[in-house]
């Protein structure tokens, strides 16, 4: 089944839902924007966690994605997936920023997540054009289907984005 798409301006680490997603570097220790707030607001469980899978396997590559639990939050799981930094390269960055999609989402059903928050990944620090960015995030939602994840909450922060979406999403109907 196509997943419901919903999209609301809020900061991801107030949202109640089975997963949120972190835009996260390849370290999984933190950083600014939407990790460094979900890892403070989340508190030490999720960085204890994130610690854990670095001992495991190494870094997060590009395009990856891993789970801890949600600490503090009002979400269960946290799902830190690391976004490509923009250097122009449009066609290796939507293949990357493509499969942070399909990789969180694929790791959100094997955890049986029925709804699922996605921030704007890449467009802040790491300066991915933000149209193109929605359009990546856009195709690959409505592109994957389940059986288990039923709603994508795309949460924007900033009213740009917010904007972009709102028009992409209508253009779809
Ligand atoms: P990246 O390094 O992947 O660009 P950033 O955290 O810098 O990650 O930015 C990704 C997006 O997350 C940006 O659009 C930014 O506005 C947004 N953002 C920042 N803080 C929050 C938050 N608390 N909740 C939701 N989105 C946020």
């Amino acid at each position: 089944m196509k997943l419901d798409i919903e999209l609301i301006k809020a900061d991801i680490t107030k949202i109640k839902a089975d997963a949120i997603v972190n835009a996260a570097n390849p370290s999984l220790l933190g950083g600014g924007g939407v990790d460094g707030a979900i890892h403070r607001a989340g508190g030490k469980q999720i960085l204890e966690e994130c610690i854990e899978i670095r001992n495991r396997q190494g870094k997060c590559k590009t395009g990856e994605a891993v789970i801890t639990s949600a600490g503090n939050l009002p979400a269960k799981y946290v799902i830190h997936t690391v976004g490509p930094v923009w250097n122009g390269d449009e066609k290796k960055g939507s293949e990357l920023l493509a499969n942070c999609y399909k990789n969180s989402l694929k790791l959100a059903e094997s955890m049986n997540v029925k709804i699922i928050a996605i921030p704007n990944i890449s467009t802040g620090i790491y300066r991915f054009p933000k149209e193109l960015a929605a359009e990546i995030a856009v195709r690959e939602v409505g592109n994957f289907q389940s059986k288990i994840v039923e709603k994508v909450i795309f949460v924007c922060f900033d009213e740009e984005n917010e904007e972009i979406y709102k028009r992409r999403l209508k253009e779809r109907q």
